[in-house]
């Protein structure tokens, strides 16, 4: 099932309206008007030291639908949960881009890499490592997908014994640049993948804040436009899960992370974190989940 791209522009510029996107909304609105479908990005999707829990996010994608985001705004060569090619076949579409000069594509990489016990994740008889290695001669450029791609995340966790690092991590040791956008979030939200890869296409590369993510959606922390500031700057404050007020005595880390969630919601904008009274577990942050004693919840003062 398709959406036509009149009912996509209507929606998206229903949604941006309504969650006050007025920066954003203009120039996505007429990247897809303009969409020339002989220019969409290819894609590679792979996924290392991962629980695919971004690639589910994204198949939650409601505008556009993600069948319509990989087949109208995107081509899918491969991803390892959704390509109908498997085994060598699929071995052989990947080796033709990355290895070959098959043309232009884009990397998408879910996951954190396990430099340290690089056999933890192969593909065939070639290592995640290598490929991304290799990846960084003939790839366009690279997006790392959700916060154990970007920042190492779960499986970076302090005592990993796989040595996970992130993809910006990897490079860096190699010495290599290539151009790379970081989408961090554990999950990443389906429209900062997908509004993404439509402006790399159609307007540019977005204005990167200093981890490489896209200001449009990581420009500012949840804390700025969280609509219980007041509460916070009132000094109403919640003192157990289910009382009204701002979350920080109970560990919220909304003034640590930087996500436009307040004012995308989650879920086709059905909800999110602190409008479900649950305190920011900070998922877009550098920190989440790193060290052994980083509880989702806690008590503000504590760690
Ligand atoms: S609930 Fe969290 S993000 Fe919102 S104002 Fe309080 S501390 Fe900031
Ligand atoms: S509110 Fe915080 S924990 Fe929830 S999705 Fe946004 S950044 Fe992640």
């Amino acid at each position: 099932m398709q959406i036509k791209r009149r009912q996509f522009l209507k929606m998206a510029a229903a949604m941006s309206a309504a969650f006050g996107l007025g920066g954003f909304s203009a120039p996505v609105a007429a990247a897809l008007k303009s969409l020339d479908p002989n220019k969409i990005p290819r894609l590679i999707y792979l996924q290392g030291l991962s629980c695919s829990g971004c690639s589910v996010s994204l198949l939650q994608s409601e505008n556009p639908s993600p069948l319509s985001m990989i087949t109208d705004y995107s081509q899918l060569l491969f991803h390892g949960d959704l390509s109908a090619a498997s085994g060598r076949r699929a071995l052989e579409v990947i080796d033709a881009f990355i290895d070959g000069n098959a043309g232009d594509y884009f990397l998408a990489i879910e996951g954190a890499i396990p430099e340290a016990m690089p056999e933890a994740c192969m593909f065939g008889e070639k290592t995640f490592a290598s490929y991304i290695e290799d990846a960084a001669a003939t790839m366009a450029g690279v997006i790392a997908i959700g916060s154990c791609a970007t920042f190492g995340g779960i499986p970076a966790a302090e005592g990993n014994l796989t040595g996970a690092v992130s993809l910006p991590e990897f490079y860096k040791k190699r010495n290599l640049k290539p151009l790379m956008i970081t989408i961090p979030g554990c999950p990443v939200h389906p429209d900062w993948v997908w509004h993404t890869i439509t402006h790399i296409v159609k307007v540019g590369i977005p204005k990167l804040n200093q981890y490489a993510s896209p200001e449009i959606f990581f420009g500012k922390k949840v804390h700025e436009t969280c609509p219980r500031y007041h509460d916070f700057q009132e000094e109403v404050l919640a003192q157990k899960l289910g009382d009204e007020g701002c979350l920080f005595k109970l560990g919220c880390l909304g003034p640590d992370s930087f996500a436009d969630c307040p004012t995308r919601w989650w879920n086709g904008g059905q909800t999110w974190c602190i409008d479900a009274n649950a305190p920011c577990i900070g998922c877009t942050s550098p920190i989440f989940a790193r060290k052994r004693d980083f509880p989702f919840y806690r008590q503000n003062g504590s760690s």
